[in-house]
């Protein structure tokens, strides 16, 4: 579907403002997301104490803000931007998370993020789509938000195999070394953003890849959380 510029995505009602995208009736119908761990994302029964599985085990980031489930009408809007070659759609979505993250800050204390990095895909998946969604995502929030953004701050050595694919120990194993960092992170409070963050095992390693090289600390920014 394509849609006329100044109407909503959504409901395709006129937009007050053009470049959002989404109309502000269909960006709060969005927010009905239940409560979740703060840390994974995933439903628990605080949304500021961490829940009983990152107690036990927890991710290596220290913040997961989340816009929604992967559920509908968002997923939708997330496939047109990674299959369709609707990159137009990358500013609304931003602006969610945008507001996801504003939402957060004033929930709890996220640590105030100076770097914004995206998920980088292989050079040879990247040349097929002919962008990176997450790569479209981190440009309008790096403007908002005054953050230092540098799309090759990562870099995928070798192509993994599509992680969904995988068992949970596979992934840990297709992941293993399969990012270089290119950028120097030390003392630096760091945003991972994806589209969709599932079993959290990409941006996990990427996590631990920052914290390794020295980051003070990495929050994980995404569209949809979901298991
Ligand atoms: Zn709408
Ligand atoms: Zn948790």
């Amino acid at each position: 579907m394509l849609t006329a510029p100044g109407l909503c995505w959504l409901c395709r009602m006129p937009l007050r403002l053009s470049h959002w995208g989404i109309c502000s009736v269909c960006t709060r119908s969005l927010k009905n997301r239940m409560t979740c761990c703060p840390q994974c994302g995933l439903p628990a029964f605080s949304f500021t104490l961490p829940c009983g599985r990152c107690l036990q085990k927890p991710p290596p980031w220290c913040e997961l803000v989340a816009v929604e489930d992967y559920v509908q009408p968002l997923s939708g809007l997330i496939h047109k931007l990674k299959f369709s070659h609707q990159s137009q759609l990358a500013q609304p979505l931003s602006r969610l998370i945008l507001l996801a993250v504003l939402r957060a800050k004033r929930t709890r204390a996220l640590p105030k993020v100076d770097l914004i990095i995206n998920v980088p895909l292989h050079s040879r998946r990247h040349w097929r789509r002919g962008y990176n969604q997450s790569d479209l995502l981190c440009r309008p929030l790096a403007r908002w938000l005054r953050c230092a953004y540098y799309p090759h701050a990562l870099k995928r050595v070798h192509a993994t195999a599509i992680q969904h694919q995988l068992s949970a120990r596979l992934r840990k194993r297709n992941l293993k070394n399969a990012f270089h960092l290119e950028l120097p992170v030390k003392g630096r409070h760091i945003a991972i953003v994806d589209d969709v963050v599932t079993t959290g095992s990409t941006v996990a390693e990427l996590s631990r890849l920052l914290l390794r090289s020295g980051a003070a600390s990495v929050q994980v920014w995404c569209l949809c959380r979901t298991l």
